[in-house]
């Protein structure tokens, strides 16, 4: 059997970008990389939303961008200009067909389409058995959720972000399409963080989605309720469906990390990359893709990628205090939003804040249920 240098297992959003970024790189041109995935997914499967200061890297790839956002809940509303960061929207099959052209440019590059059944460490390197037969290489890079044990312990808590979103086109214009709906709280709540979020793409044609964190899924019907309740709030009556996304994104500050080894390293949600306070995942994915790049050049053990950071701490606490008290979502992030620059709150997300920063954020949270997460850690453990 010939042995690969790499291999990627799944080419979604995280497997895709590191495959980019290997066909960008000419470090890698005298390696041979294999990707293998069921098919290569060139469709809308994905709307991938995320904030960036300036302009970025996938700003030709990019559907729609929004200079401000809009907050809402019972006590504090406000729409808020978030320069000199924008809101930004791809749809993935702009996205996957972008990533694709480069990378099918590439000889050094194969894919394979073909289930994975699972991942086996040897002495001589890593085999991946699939439908179509072993491969062996000596990294592999895995973006496939073979291991659910977070969902089994209950060290950490495990929250869903879970949405259905409808596409409508409306008949006259309704939308500004200046402002995109970041948490609309000034919805029924039944004792969960449930918010609305409304992407409008131009003054006919908006997302509409109903989302929830929280630990259990509702029946569909339940999230089609609470959009068609919103929309007959908001005076829209003549409009169609054109498309619709269901998705649910597990938050948590569970540590994936403890499953990479030397030859092995799970990537994207599989390996912990969503952002375990917001769910936010793509971002995440375009550094960290960017940060193990420079770290193959100089590092063979991929156990040793991922480091330890205030930031998973602060998640941690976050979501200790809103599994707790499930309800204190809207207060907790009314509070975060009426005491807190945009800015600072969009660079605390980004994990880019200083020290001092974090202490205003911190402080603009009500701190009763914090102090009280802190203790129950010092005593049972991080
Ligand atoms: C509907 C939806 C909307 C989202 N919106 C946002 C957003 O706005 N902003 C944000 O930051 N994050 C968002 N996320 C979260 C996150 O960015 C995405 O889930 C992202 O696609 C995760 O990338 P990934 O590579 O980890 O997983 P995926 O993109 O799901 O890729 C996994 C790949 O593995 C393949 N695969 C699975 N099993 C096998 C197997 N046995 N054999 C071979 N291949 C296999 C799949 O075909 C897939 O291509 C969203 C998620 C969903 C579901």
């Amino acid at each position: 059997m010939t042995k690969t240098d790499y291999i990627i297992t799944g080419v979604g959003a995280a497997g895709l970008i590191l495959a980019y970024r290997m066909a960008c790189d000419s470090y890698f041109d005298n390696k041979s990389i294999l990707i293998i995935d069921i098919n290569k997914n060139l469709t809308n499967n994905r709307t991938w939303c995320f904030w960036e200061n300036g302009e970025g890297e996938w700003e030709e790839l990019l559907h729609k961008k929004w200079p401000k956002i809009y907050f809402g809940s019972n006590d504090y509303s406000k729409v808020i200009d978030t320069t000199p960061y924008h809101y930004k929207m791809i749809r993935s099959a702009k996205f996957y067909n972008g990533l694709w052209e480069v990378i099918d440019k590439k000889s050094s590059i194969k894919f394979i389409s073909s289930a994975v059944k699972s991942i086996l460490e040897h002495d001589n390197g890593v085999e991946v058995i699939t439908d179509e037969g072993s491969f062996m290489s000596a990294k592999v890079f895995n973006s496939i959720e073979f291991n659910k044990h977070y969902l089994a312990q209950e060290k950490y808590p495990v929250l869903q972000q879970h949405f259905i979103g409808w596409f409508i086109k409306t008949q006259k214009n309704e939308f500004d399409d200046d402002v995109a709906t970041f948490m609309d709280f000034k919805i029924p709540q039944n004792g969960t963080t449930a918010f609305m979020y409304v992407l409008p793409m131009s003054k006919t044609e908006a997302l509409f989605e109903y989302t929830l964190f929280s630990e259990k899924l509702l029946a569909k019907d339940a999230y089609e309720k609470a959009i068609l309740a919103y929309l007959k709030d908001k005076g829209i009556e003549n409009y169609t469906i054109e498309e619709t996304e269901r998705g649910t994104i597990p938050m948590t500050s569970y540590k994936f990390q403890q499953y990479n080894t030397k030859n092995v390293i799970n990537i994207g949600t599989a390996g912990g990359w969503t952002k375990a306070s917001t769910g936010y995942t793509f971002m995440n994915t375009t550094k960290k893709t960017k940060q193990l790049i420079a770290f193959l050049k100089g590092e063979q053990n991929l156990s040793k990628f991922t480091k330890p950071s205030k930031f998973w701490f602060y998640d941690l606490l976050f979501l200790d205090v809103l599994a707790q008290h499930n309800e204190e979502g809207p207060n907790l992030f009314s509070s975060l939003f009426r005491k807190n620059k945009i800015q600072t709150i969009f660079k605390f997300l980004d994990e880019e804040s200083s020290f001092t920063e974090d202490l205003k954020i911190i402080k603009s949270v009500p701190s009763i249920h914090f102090a009280k997460a802190v203790l129950k850690r010092i005593i049972y453990g991080f």
